[in-house]
């Protein structure tokens, strides 16, 4: 299980800094998350003003 961020991701980075071990990485239209990387803490989804992120 992973956590996942959807279309509604308006790419503003904040997750980015979030994540311990740095499973978040900007792409041309929004932030993607490494499923084998992600070990599902929950801090992004915390911090998304737009709530783009969930669990898988
Ligand atoms: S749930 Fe945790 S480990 Fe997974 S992407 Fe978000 S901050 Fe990183
Ligand atoms: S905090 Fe939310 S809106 Fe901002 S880059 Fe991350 S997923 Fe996208």
């Amino acid at each position: 299980m992973a956590y996942i961020i959807s279309d509604d991701c308006t790419n503003c980075g904040a997750c980015e800094g979030e994540c311990p071990v740095e499973a978040i990485s900007e792409q041309a239209d929004k932030r993607v998350i490494d499923a084998d990387t992600c070990i599902s803490c929950g801090a992004c989804a915390a911090v998304c003003p737009v709530e783009a992120i969930s669990e898988e």
